[in-house]
């Protein structure tokens, strides 16, 4: 009998663990709540309209349509029986395994201020970034409906609140929007009065960076027309408005990129969690309890030899399922009492600002600017799944560096949106008022 493989999640930890499986003598079943595999690291521009969600996201069907021993299924897991070796899905189906792979991912973590999800979407899914992208485009239309400077203000500020990799990323291409992009085609306002804001509660933005290249990205930002507001703490956040210590700001532009929070499903699984929810797994990814089930990517709380945890990454998640799925190629290893441990190899770590600037810190090489740039560039068209994405993002990308235009710029009525137009100045807008 072949073993039963199933893998909870379609993201870059699951998929790479199916993916080296090609050869092996298992049967795998990779389940997924949503049809596609979504390249995250670039879901930004999407939210900024320089590139459309079919160049990110691939059918994970048609990534496996030629590996005869991965079934997909489209289904939401909500619980682990381990006992009884089933994983239980939405629908109450359950489905049998004899070795599970959790690869399902995080989410936002508001703190505890659930409220506030619903004001300051975080980007984690097309869904986010569409949502996203609309509000940002509502906001300058409704901009140039008011001639009151006054008025006109609150549609006119962007706030990102979090000065991780997501939030410097964010905040850039914002600022490009607002400044620079599109300002032609808007008369009725000045890219000057545009107001692009990074609140960050930490000393500084990109805490994990060294601390030259925390502060060449804020001068690069600076040099966007970002306003990086660092030790700067959110107290609370409703409609349209974010309270800071010391003053508010007001937009309906609100997204946020502070933390992130285990997903829902590893508080099912018998295991210690850290704080933000993620298991705390044994050195060769298993659960201490239950040595057939594994956990990677973004759900898992796991050091390096120097105790540093490892970063929420897409190459962490990638590493994690290769090393799972060597250990189930090698029967003997898997086996063994004692498996040898997973170790991280850090290659390195960017993040873009804007059109053509970028930090990178690669091995110990502290670089910035366009070369830093150039080399994000090429990691993240290489690292898409699909030729076709491939090229299409690179076309994009040149026609973007060249013309300085955002080809997306669609507003759509989406009405699975979270953010309802009852609730929402720009209802008004979408409604064609
Ligand atoms: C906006 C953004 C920008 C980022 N930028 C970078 C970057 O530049 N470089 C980098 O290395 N990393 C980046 N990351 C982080 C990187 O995307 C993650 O570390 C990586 O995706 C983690 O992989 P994973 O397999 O653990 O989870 P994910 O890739 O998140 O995949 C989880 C999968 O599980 C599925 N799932 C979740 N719950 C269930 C359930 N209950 N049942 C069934 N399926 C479920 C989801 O639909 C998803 O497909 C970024 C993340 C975000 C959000």
């Amino acid at each position: 009998m072949k073993r039963e493989v199933v893998i909870i999640g379609g993201g870059f930890g699951g998929i790479k663990t199916a993916k080296m499986l090609a050869k092996a003598d298992v049967n795998i079943t990779l389940i997924d709540k949503t049809n596609h595999h979504l390249f995250q690291p670039l879901l930004y521009q999407v939210a900024t309209a320089a590139l459309s969600p079919g160049d990110i996201a691939v059918p994970i069907r048609g990534i496996f349509s030629k590996q005869k021993n991965v079934k997909v299924m489209l289904g939401e897991v909500v619980e682990v029986l381990e006992e009884q070796k089933v994983v239980r899905l939405k629908d109450d189906r359950l489905i049998p395994f004899d070795t599970l792979v959790v690869a399902c991912g995080a989410k936002y973590n508001y703190f505890g201020n659930h409220a506030w999800e619903k004001h300051a979407p975080g980007l984690k899914t097309i869904s986010n970034a569409l949502n996203i992208r609309e509000r940002i485009l509502l906001s300058l239309e409704k901009a140039d409906q008011i001639d009151s400077p006054e008025e006109q203000q609150k549609y006119l500020n962007f706030v990102v609140i979090g000065g991780g990799p997501t939030g410097v990323e964010m905040a850039g291409a914002i600022a490009e929007i607002a400044k620079r992009n599109m300002m032609r085609d808007y008369t009725n306002f000045s890219p000057e009065q545009t107001h692009v804001y990074l609140i960050e509660a930490g000393p500084r933005i990109l805490n994990g960076y060294d601390d030259s290249l925390s502060q060449k990205a804020v001068d690069m930002l600076g040099e966007l027309g970002v306003e990086v507001l660092q030790g700067t703490a959110v107290t609370h956040i409703e409609q349209d408005k974010v309270f800071l210590e010391d003053g508010v700001i007001e937009s309906p532009n609100i997204v946020w990129a502070a933390g992130v929070v285990a997903n829902e499903v590893i508080g099912t699984l018998d295991v210690e969690t850290d704080r933000a929810g993620r298991a705390i797994v044994a050195p060769d990814m298993s659960l201490p309890r239950h040595r057939d089930i594994f956990v990677i990517g973004d759900a898992v709380h796991m050091k390096d030899d120097k105790g540093n945890l490892l970063p929420a990454v897409a190459p962490v998640a990638m590493q994690q399922g290769k090393y799972v799925a060597n250990l189930l190629k090698d029967p003997a290893a898997y086996a063994a009492a004692e498996r040898k441990p997973f170790r991280y190899l850090d290659k390195g770590s960017m993040a873009t600002i804007g059109r053509a600037r970028a930090v990178a810190d690669i091995r110990g090489l502290k670089l910035s600017g366009f070369l830093a740039w150039a080399m994000w560039s090429v990691i993240h068209i290489l690292f898409l799944i699909g030729f076709r994405n491939r090229l299409h993002v690179f076309v994009e990308w040149m026609w973007h560096y060249f013309t300085y235009k955002r080809g997306v710029r669609l507003i759509t009525e989406r009405p699975s949106d979270p953010v309802e137009p009852e609730d929402d100045v720009l209802g008004d807008l979408r409604k064609g008022a």
